[in-house]
């Protein structure tokens, strides 16, 4: 794999940098160390602390290193891998860019890195003593990934060290980071560790997003929190929201992230209160998790520098989509929360002209529920009546199955096979349309190919980019990635390639070599699937609705089964 070049950035970039001292406590080691592993494409992080991270912090990653060479220079400031033009400060898409946390964590600690690349036979370690200003470089042992050690922070800084507060208050700064940071990433596994004792675990998620949740926010708030999923002008808003039956007295838990990047942004929080009008009192604060994602180039992040405060191009835009979003959702919940309102949901259409009353030109698609309480007869029917497809969503286990009840029966639904059906379909819908979409890479992705593949990518770089994908040869066994099917963002262009690569020397045997193309693309996006699960069953059911399958059929293999009530008797009786 192509390990990311570090740089020294030219002046006129560094100067327009919102510079500033990242480190003003043993969290903000860590806040910046995690950073850097989730770059690097790490699936495991581990952070172990000593004393309270008065006397020492590592965190370890299995990321992809550093490369042997630029060891050194990752210690100083403004270097760093992942900014090369000013055209990438206007789109930033990794975590870091200022290329200053590693010096400025030297700068006040016995700084200790160790790291070893997926293709070198050995690693290497630099340490860095701020006292006496000494750097050394020597090999050492480890497996692929990068370990980077503090100790004895702020010992050197005696101004600083004066405002560390005691061993038990820095490691509860830490935790919090570490469940922050946790909460933006599911697909990672992150450990922490105090005095050799494990303090947190968090297993990589798939399908179960909700089993972090309700590892960080507690299983409360996992059952209760209404499940959020909308999407409006470019931008996805997904997550938990408690109602505010689980708010709480203090903002501890109010995360946010946008794009995956944890920050604590006033407009946003700002933004969530509002749509629970007045029905927190003053002194509650709601609990939720909500991911904003949308394109990073209408957001600004170069604004402050522990880059948790966010600007938006379209700073109203965004406060509305929020507004208008979660008061649906509230309102959505609110309505089904039977016994309570006695309401039936069949209200929440007429309810529309609520949020249109806001003067927003907003279109928000209610994208689906986990309807947890049970639904009344005589509300089911309603249901039923204004529902066709696959029926009333009644539960769901998140990313596996979907119960819905159409008419008097029970349908089964296969989350993952439907999410795949509906992005196969819409790939070949698009294709025979010819209007695939493009999604430009904003940093062209470089992978390494044989002689024979980067023959097989010029030959058919027309079919290539009817699929929606550009493709250069850059230079011997170099090929560049310049742009992949909008539909396929999610996707690991590294696995698109490859996939894509494989199945080029069969392309002269297809009929249609572009379909097959497609299709096989659309095994790269398991992180696609892994999105959307824990949302979206009502917004997956429109899709599916959407597509050429027949649904009002009883079954569809391996995607959807029928069940009567007999025979779901019968399950038990046999
Ligand atoms: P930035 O993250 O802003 O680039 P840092 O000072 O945090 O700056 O890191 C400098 C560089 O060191 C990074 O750009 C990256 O190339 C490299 N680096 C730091 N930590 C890691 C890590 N855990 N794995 C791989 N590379 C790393
Ligand atoms: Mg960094």
């Amino acid at each position: 794999m192509d390990i990311p070049r570090i740089v020294e950035l030219p002046a006129t970039l560094a100067s327009q940098i919102a510079a500033g001292e990242v480190i003003e406590r043993p969290a903000a080691v860590v806040k910046e160390l995690l950073d850097n592993s989730i770059d690097a494409g790490a699936a495991h992080v581990t952070v172990a602390v000593t004393d309270g991270g008065h006397k020492r912090i590592s965190v370890s990653d299995d990321g992809h290193g550093i490369h042997p060479s630029d060891i050194e220079l990752a210690l100083r400031r403004h270097s760093t891998s992942k900014l090369n033009m000013q055209s990438d400060l206007d789109c930033i898409t990794s975590l870091g860019f200022r290329g200053e946390a590693l010096a400025s964590i030297a700068a006040v600690s016995r700084f200790l890195l160790v790291t070893r690349t997926g293709g070198s036979d050995s690693a290497w370690s630099l340490s860095f003593d701020p006292v006496s200003g000494n750097t050394a470089v020597n090999p050492a042992a480890r497996s692929r990934g990068t370990t980077v050690e503090a100790a004895d922070i702020f010992q050197a800084t005696p101004a600083r060290r004066k405002f560390l507060r005691s061993r038990t208050t820095e490691f509860l700064h830490i935790t919090e980071v570490v469940k922050r940071v946790a909460c933006s990433r599911f697909n990672i596994t992150f450990t922490l560790t105090h005095d050799n004792k494990p303090v947190l675990r968090y297993r990589a998620c798939r399908d179960d997003m909700i089993e972090r949740v309700a590892d960080v926010f507690g299983r409360s708030f996992a059952d209760r929190s209404i499940p959020v999923n909308y999407e409006a002008q470019g931008m996805r808003l997904w997550g938990w929201l408690g109602g505010s039956d689980l708010s709480r007295s203090q903002s501890d838990r109010q995360f946010c992230f946008v794009n995956g990047r944890v920050v604590r942004d006033k407009k946003i929080f700002h933004a969530v209160r509002s749509a629970f009008d007045d029905s927190l009192p003053t002194g509650r604060y709601p609990a939720y998790l909500l991911h904003l994602d949308m394109d990073p180039s209408v957001t600004d992040i170069n604004v402050h520098p522990t880059k948790s405060e966010i600007r938006f191009r379209d700073n109203r835009g965004v406060h509305d989509f929020i507004h208008i979003s979660l008061r649906e959702a509230l309102e959505t919940a609110g309505s089904l929360d039977l016994g309570v309102t006695g309401d039936v949901p069949g209200k929440r259409s007429e309810s529309a002209p609520a949020y249109q009353d806001q003067g927003s030109r907003l279109q928000v698609r209610e994208a689906g529920m986990f309807y947890r309480n049970l639904v009344s007869r005589e509300q089911q029917d309603d249901l039923t009546a204004q529902h066709a497809g696959l029926g009333v969503p009644l539960n769901a286990i998140p990313g596996r199955v979907v119960i819905t009840q159409r008419d008097h029966d029970y349908v089964l639904l296969n989350y993952r096979a439907a999410t795949e059906y509906v992005l196969r379909y819409r790939l070949k819908r698009d294709y025979m349309n010819e209007s695939v979409r493009r999604r430009p890479l904003l940093v062209p992705v470089h992978i390494e190919a044989g002689d024979s593949e980067a023959e097989l990518v010029e030959k058919y770089s027309e079919l290539l980019e009817t699929i929606g994908l550009s493709l250069r040869v850059v230079s011997a066994g170099v090929i560049s990635v310049k742009a992949i099917p909008a539909l396929l963002e999610e996707a690991d262009v590294r696995t698109l390639l490859r996939l894509v690569l494989a199945e080029l020397p069969l392309v002269g045997e297809d009929t249609d070599p572009g379909e097959k193309l497609l299709a096989v693309m659309a095994q790269a996006t398991d992180t696609g699937a892994e999105r959307a699960s824990g949302s979206g069953v009502q917004g997956l059911l429109d899709d599916l609705d959407g597509t050429d399958l027949d649904t009002a059929q009883r079954h569809h293999k391996g995607i959807w089964r029928t069940l009567t009530v007999e025979e779901l008797s019968k399950l038990i009786d046999d």
